[in-house]
């Protein structure tokens, strides 16, 4: 089953940066990695948000900042640690500086706090009720099943509750496996679920980065790529050099497999994301 909208054949293409701790990464991220990738006219870029909305201020600086330069900016937003006056504030805040479009996450729940919404879905279901059409709202999705889940039907079965809550569009997790990507697109369909689930792609630059974040994330690195990655443990260049190349592969897998678009993990960077992008064919300004 293809997600491509066969009257847009062109993939969306989408950066997520994650808001710098003072105002000289601010400047140094807007020159840099910004400006970089943000030639390839994506149609978005995301702001990730601190677990706890510990980068509440951060995330909503560094959005505007983008929404100054003309650049469509997505806050993640996640409703661990906030209130809901101040969850409330910050959604119409953003709606006031022009914000169209927030990815809506689950976040740490506060201990010991039962009134607060526990998953994504919520916070889907809360901001379709309070502020019904006026935003779209993206969600996360899992290939390789969320670490939380009991199973991959539960968790099929989960991600299902958010679309139905109003969801509109999905990002996924990243992965090295494609074909992981293609059996969860598939089982969304005959699930009934419609809505654009669009690849995370994580750049390979870094093995022991890499590494402790798939732990964390329940991101597979399979065997032969976690063995020919080792070749590179002396080498930074040939890693990126080999990681551009793996990646490239993927995507493409991930583009005839129907994937409407592509989403970089940048991690603030734009070395190995703009090659990537030139490989695949998004055009420079
Ligand atoms: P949910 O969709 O709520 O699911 C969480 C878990 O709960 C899953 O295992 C699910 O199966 C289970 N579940 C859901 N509903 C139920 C239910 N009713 N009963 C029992 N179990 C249920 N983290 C950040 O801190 N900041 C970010 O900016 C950020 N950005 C991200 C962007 C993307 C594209 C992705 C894929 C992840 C991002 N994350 C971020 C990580 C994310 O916060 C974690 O993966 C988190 O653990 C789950 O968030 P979620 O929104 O997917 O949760």
């Amino acid at each position: 089953m293809s997600q491509t909208d066969p009257a847009n054949t062109q993939p969306s293409l989408s950066f997520e940066f994650f808001p710098p701790r003072d105002e000289d990464g601010m400047a140094k991220l807007l020159d840099g990695a910004i400006t970089k990738l943000a030639a390839f006219n994506p149609d978005y870029c995301s702001v990730t948000y601190g677990a706890g909305g510990s980068t509440r201020q951060g995330t909503q600086d560094l959005v505007q900042a983008m929404l100054a330069t003309k650049i469509q900016a997505v806050p993640h937003l996640s409703i661990g640690g906030s209130s809901d006056a101040a969850l409330y504030q910050l959604v119409e805040y953003y709606q006031e500086i022009g914000v169209t479009k927030i990815l809506c996450l689950r976040g740490d729940q506060p201990s010991g706090d039962a009134s607060k919404p526990a998953y994504a879905k919520d916070l889907v279901e809360r901001l379709q009720q309070r502020y019904p059409k006026q935003f779209e709202l993206a969600v996360a999705a899992y290939p390789e099943v969320h670490p939380d889940a009991s199973c991959a039907t539960d968790d099929l079965a989960h991600f299902a509750a958010k679309v139905n809550a109003g969801a509109n569009s999905a990002i996924t997790q990243y992965f090295y496996n494609p074909e992981a990507y293609g059996y969860f697109i598939d089982r969304c369909a005959q699930a009934g679920l419609s809505i654009p689930i669009t690849p995370g792609i994580m750049p390979i630059t870094n093995i022991d980065a890499l590494q402790r974040f798939s732990a964390k994330a329940g991101a597979d690195i399979p065997r032969w790529l976690a063995k020919s990655m080792s070749s590179y443990a002396n080498d930074d260049k040939g890693l990126i050099a080999f990681g551009v190349e793996v990646v490239t592969k993927l995507c493409e897998r991930l583009l005839e497999l129907g994937a409407p678009g592509l989403h970089f993990y940048t991690l603030n960077r734009w070395g190995a994301s703009s090659q990537l992008c030139r490989n695949l064919g998004f055009l420079e300004r």
